[in-house]
């Protein structure tokens, strides 16, 4: 097959096998086809993973920050090498056109790296004065951190989990979404080669069943999840039983905002950015686009136009900006939602059902589409598609298109266009979203944040806020006189 890895997990810094787990494939989105098969972990794997963690994470947290940093560092500069080879992977795995993997996934994975190997040595305590005495804060490790990634961003998920969790001494079992298995193990044999010591990644493969299991082990410490709002509800509540830490990356259904002054090319760009990148399948997509009604007529067509351009085809070809979703049940969920929009009344003003690519007449290809006319209530407008449909709502009135855009259980994301800045600012200030846009959409660069309000997350992913989530502090009194005791 071609893109079949040595074994399915990698744990202890060596590929291993668990012949008696779930067989699964990874289908080739593209074509349909089997490009590697692999085995879900059985119970001693996955308790192989975990003790091989408990040993690794010693040997890691004893390993001075600065070192902890070089070994980041050099794996950002490894990934960066073999960016086409990962690149390319990638695109078998997920189906997202070469186009966008050669730039958006191991590349931003590479970043996160360098970020947080550049940070490694800034982590520091505070001292705090009390008279005669002093307290000192020191930050410390949590121990095992479990990471549990989705499919859309497979290694730049990983590495967004594991740089942050190692560079504050972790150590990290990661499992892949059993859609996409495969890059996990390529970060996995780079950060060997890094210089990482044995055990301080390792990754398991496995459906659910198998993340819950390393949720439950008594030996892990934290979850980060990447992955649908129910099953974060899933997850959130396994780890309460257990009292374990969580960072939860979930869904969005987020409002994009474009006001009558805004640059109408530049609004254009931002809600195809927001609708058709990845094939529609990012969690921060500003899916809800809400066009001032003045400029709505000019929006719409200047948009129909623009998508005419998209290339669909081979996401080999880097010619191709369009590949297919991800898998044949995300196929048939985002067309049953595109039959849906026309049943609740919206306006098709382009696509509408699935693409026929002639060389590729098996992959799981949709055309890029837009609804105007969308209602607030419709559920085009309130469930989260995953695919590329955009919903185009008008609006007049601003504290009427603000209580609109926060009117629903979801925050990961939202952005506002219009020129006139303190416009802006007072936009967004009044949406509850965890990351916001001006001008511009998606842009998540690893310096900033990355998390979302309400039901789209716990905690946050990047910048320096991430470390908050890897580490806990120990805070020491030192105590620089006599001990007074009442009797
Ligand atoms: P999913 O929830 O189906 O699966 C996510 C991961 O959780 C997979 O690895 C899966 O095997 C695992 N899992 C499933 N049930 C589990 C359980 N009971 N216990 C432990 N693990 C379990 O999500 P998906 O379909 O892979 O990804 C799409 C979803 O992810 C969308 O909702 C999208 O918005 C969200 N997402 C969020 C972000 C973010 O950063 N906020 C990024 C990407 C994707």
């Amino acid at each position: 097959m071609r893109a079949q890895p040595k074994a399915s997990h990698y744990i202890g810094g060596a590929y291993v096998e668990s012949p008696d787990g779930h067989p699964f494939p990874s289908i080739y989105p593209a074509t349909g086809e089997a490009i590697a098969s692999l085995f879900g972990a059985d119970e001693t794997t996955i308790n192989d993973a975990v003790q091989s963690a408990v040993e690794g994470q010693k040997v890691w947290a004893a390993t001075p920050p600065v070192e902890r940093g070089r070994v980041l560092l050099k794996a950002a500069a490894i990934l960066r090498e073999r960016n086409r080879e990962l690149s390319e992977l990638e695109t078998l795995d997920t189906g997202k056109p070469l186009q966008e993997t050669l730039i958006a996934d191991a590349a931003s994975g590479a970043d996160c790296m360098e970020y947080y190997g550049g940070l490694a040595a800034t982590l520091t305590g505070e001292h705090i004065a009390l008279g005669d005495s002093f307290a000192y804060t020191k930050r410390e490790p949590l121990g095992v951190c479990v990471g549990i990634g989705a499919w859309n961003y497979p290694i730049q998920i990983a590495c967004w989990k594991a740089a942050p969790a190692l560079v504050c001494g972790n150590a990290m079992v990661f499992k892949p979404s059993e859609v996409t298995p495969l890059s996990a193990l390529k970060l996995a044999e780079i950060l060997t080669e890094a210089g990482l010591p044995n055990g301080v990644f390792n990754v398991v493969q496995g459906y659910g069943d198998v993340g819950a299991q390393l949720v439950a082990h008594p030996d892990v410490a934290k979850v980060s999840l990447t992955g649908s709002v129910d099953t974060g509800a899933k997850v959130a509540a396994l780890a309460g039983e257990h009292l374990k830490k969580t960072t939860m990356e979930l869904g969005g259904k987020s409002p994009l905002i474009i006001f009558d002054d805004a640059d109408i090319d530049n609004a254009v760009s931002a809600a195809i950015n927001a609708n058709f990148y990845s094939t529609g399948q990012i969690c921060s997509n500003g899916t809800r686009v809400f066009v001032h009604s003045k400029i709505k007529d000019a929006f719409l067509a200047r948009l129909a136009e623009r998508t005419a351009n998209a290339v669909l085809g081979d996401p080999m070809d880097e010619a191709t900006s369009i590949g297919p979703l991800v898998s044949k049940s995300q196929f048939e969920k985002v067309l049953g939602y595109m039959a849906l929009g026309t049943q609740e009344g919206a306006r098709l003003v382009c696509g509408g059902d699935k693409a026929d690519v002639a060389s590729m007449p098996e992959g799981f290809f949709v055309q890029p589409t837009v609804f105007a006319d969308v209602k607030d209530k419709m559920r085009i407008a309130r469930e989260e598609i995953f695919g590329p449909v955009m919903c185009v709502l008008d609006f007049e009135d601003e504290a009427d298109v603000i209580e609109r855009a926060n009117d629903t259980t979801l925050g990961l994301a939202a952005g506002v266009f219009t020129k006139d800045i303190q416009r802006a600012h007072r936009v967004i200030d009044q949406l509850q979203a965890g990351t916001c846009w001006i001008n511009t959409y998606n842009l998540t660069p690893v310096e900033m944040p990355f998390g979302g309000y309400k039901k789209s997350g716990i905690g946050r992913e990047n910048g320096h806020a991430a470390i908050e989530y890897y580490s806990q502090i120990k805070s020491v009194y030192v105590e620089m006189g006599g001990v007074e005791a009442a009797f």
